[in-house]
């Protein structure tokens, strides 16, 4: 018995589970599925409804499957299929031999229909396209019966057999269910079971020319499975009639459907369709292009997914639309890098430091810690000599009030290593653009402190100019501009709301020579500045680093208020 068993329920379908169980409505058994439609690459609302299928299984000491919705041949292709394998799998979870494809029932829906007509529930229509949206109605005017709809059993199953047959010409007919033309759920309108559609399949190739809906195919495809609790999201809440129709009329398992809301995140789009549409107007570098909200670009720009999975947690379930901040999402992402991404000291725009009096060829092993937040990462050693580098930020000849870094005449702190103090600085007599600075240290402070006890009010990161090792930076925005890419001003469309600077590139920034190990996808945090990750299109000749999410900067944000 798991906890969720015994204590109170998280949400409202984990209470409506522990009541099925209580009542021994499916026996006490629970199994859910995640049903993806092979088109386009996961997102993070996928990644929502994946922690919450199979949470849920998982909760209460039951089963999930991975099943492929592979009901369009048109829009699905292999590698679709492959990448949201490889994407759930990282998200942390394993669906074991429990993988299923809805093509694989083909057969069996075939014969589900074939019962259907034989119960006069089903027929042949030879209405267009057209004809049937038009036949349909409206929701304040009820449809027209197809003339077609009285055909009989015999006429109908001939019919059928030749659609399979192949023998007629893509969109001639279709087959229906008959249902109820007045309905007040347009759903229940004879909607079209079967169409003809002389197209090839990713898996079943050229076996089939007449192709199942989606709506036909879903819930039977559960119910084949098994499926105790069919969980999708709101917009299905208007089609649960029509599955409990097929259901009821076929007497199979019947499945409990339960509708949550959808997860919606502010500054992107979640809609695969988008989505592609981004990625073929190369508007973005691919479907795992680090700004993307899929589960891929998340993965390449450092997300862990145990963050994905602590955020799906905290967003929770709901039966109302509402717009997550993606600020939580971020938050989520930096509580997990934080407690575990090694520190790394990166120079990100550098400025030039000549400590005038330390000995041209000494070289100190300045000892740093690893992670403050877990003693068990250890410790490294960083070399420290006469030419440094720090940020051009962490400088400011006139230094404004509230600036505590380096200016000249103050001294500061350089992290692991000396006080030194700004004695000169050398500009560019052409543009005034300062080259570099000059310093002098105290070797008493050595590891950080004064013998005399007296206190810098600043500690900043540095890397050993002759041990620098030079990578370049990709540092990344919101994707959109404003909260709701889908707003927009007259004439323009969603696309004009992208971010032109969602993405800067930083070349050369220097880090620490012990970075040159890291390995794709490993990610750090860069003292001062955020975590960051390596970026597979890195070289052993060149690492690039992406910036999985920024440190809070305290400076820039009094700066940003003065
Ligand atoms: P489409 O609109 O193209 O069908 P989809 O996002 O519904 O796109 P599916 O592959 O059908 O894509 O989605 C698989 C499962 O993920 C479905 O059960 C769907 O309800 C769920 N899902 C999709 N988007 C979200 C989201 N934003 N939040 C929560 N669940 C989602
Ligand atoms: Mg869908």
């Amino acid at each position: 018995m798991t906890d969720n068993q015994s204590t109170t329920p998280t949400d409202f379908i984990r209470a409506i589970i522990q009541e099925d169980n209580r009542t021994g409505r499916f026996g006490g058994w629970v199994h859910t599925r995640f049903p993806p439609e092979p088109n386009g690459y996961l997102h993070i609302g996928h990644a929502k409804s994946i922690c919450l299928n199979f949470g849920v299984a998982n909760d209460f000491g039951g089963k999930y499957n991975l099943r492929f919705d592979d009901t369009n041949p048109t829009k699905e292709e292999h590698e679709y299929v492959q990448s949201i394998q490889e994407d759930i799998r990282w998200l942390g979870f394993d669906w074991e031999d429990r993988l299923f494809f809805a093509s694989d029932y083909f057969e069996q829906l075939y014969e589900y229909a074939v019962r259907l007509i034989k119960k006069g529930k089903a027929y042949v229509c030879d209405l267009s396209a057209d004809e049937i949206r038009e036949y349909r109605g409206t929701l304040t005017q009820p449809g027209r019966e197809s003339p077609y709809r009285d055909r009989s059993v015999e006429e109908n199953l001939d019919l059928f057999e030749r659609m399979r047959a192949s023998e007629f010409p893509d969109g001639a007919r279709t087959l229906r269910a008959r249902i109820d033309m007045s309905s007040g759920n347009l759903n229940l309108r004879d909607p079209i079971l079967y169409r003809i559609l002389h197209e090839s399949h990713h898996r079943t190739g050229d076996k089939w020319c007449i192709y199942p809906m989606y709506d036909w195919a879903h819930g039977q495809s559960d119910s084949i499975e098994g499926i105790t609790h069919s969980i999708c999201t709101l917009e299905f809440q208007d089609h649960r009639p029509l599955y409990d129709w097929f259901l009821d009329e076929l007497e199979i398992f019947h499945p409990q459907q339960i509708e949550f809301a959808r997860l919606n995140l502010n500054y992107t789009v979640m809609s695969k369709r988008k989505l592609l549409q981004l990625v073929n107007e190369k508007r973005v570098s691919g479907w795992d292009d680090p700004r993307m909200p899929t589960l891929s670009g998340m993965r390449r720009r450092g997300y862990p997914p145990e963050s994905i999975r602590d955020f799906a947690e905290r967003v929770g379930v709901a039966r109302n639309e509402s717009v997550v901040d993606i600020a939580l999402l971020e938050y989520c992402v930096r509580q997990d890098l934080n407690r575990c991404a090694p520190r790394v000291m990166t120079v990100l725009n550098p400025l030039k430091v000549v400590i005038d009096n330390y000995p041209d060829d000494l070289v100190e092993e300045m000892q740093a810690i690893n992670n403050p937040e877990d003693p068990s990462a250890g410790t490294r050693n960083v070399p420290f000599s006469k030419v440094l580098y720090i940020e051009q930020d962490d400088f400011r000849e006139d230094p404004p009030k509230k600036f505590f870094r380096l200016a000249p005449g103050r001294e500061v702190r350089l992290r692991y290593a000396y006080f030194i103090t700004c004695t000169g600085v050398v500009k560019d007599p052409q543009t005034g653009e300062i080259l570099e600075l000059h310093c002098t240290y105290d070797p008493a402070t050595r590891g950080g402190d004064a013998p005399d006890g007296r206190k810098v009010k600043a500690t900043l990161h540095w890397v050993s100019a002759q041990h620098a090792l030079p990578i370049e930076v990709r540092q990344y925005d919101r994707l959109f501009l404003v909260e709701n890419p889908y707003q927009v001003v007259e004439g323009q469309t969603w696309l004009d709301n992208l971010n032109p600077n969602s993405l800067e590139i930083l070349d050369p920034c220097y880090a620490e020579p012990g970075l040159k190990s890291a390995q794709v996808l490993d990610r750090f945090q860069f003292e001062r500045q955020g975590y960051f990750c390596l970026d597979p299109d890195s070289t052993t000749d060149k690492l690039i680093f992406n910036r999985t999410v920024a440190l809070r900067d305290s400076w820039a944000k009094i700066e940003k208020n003065l």
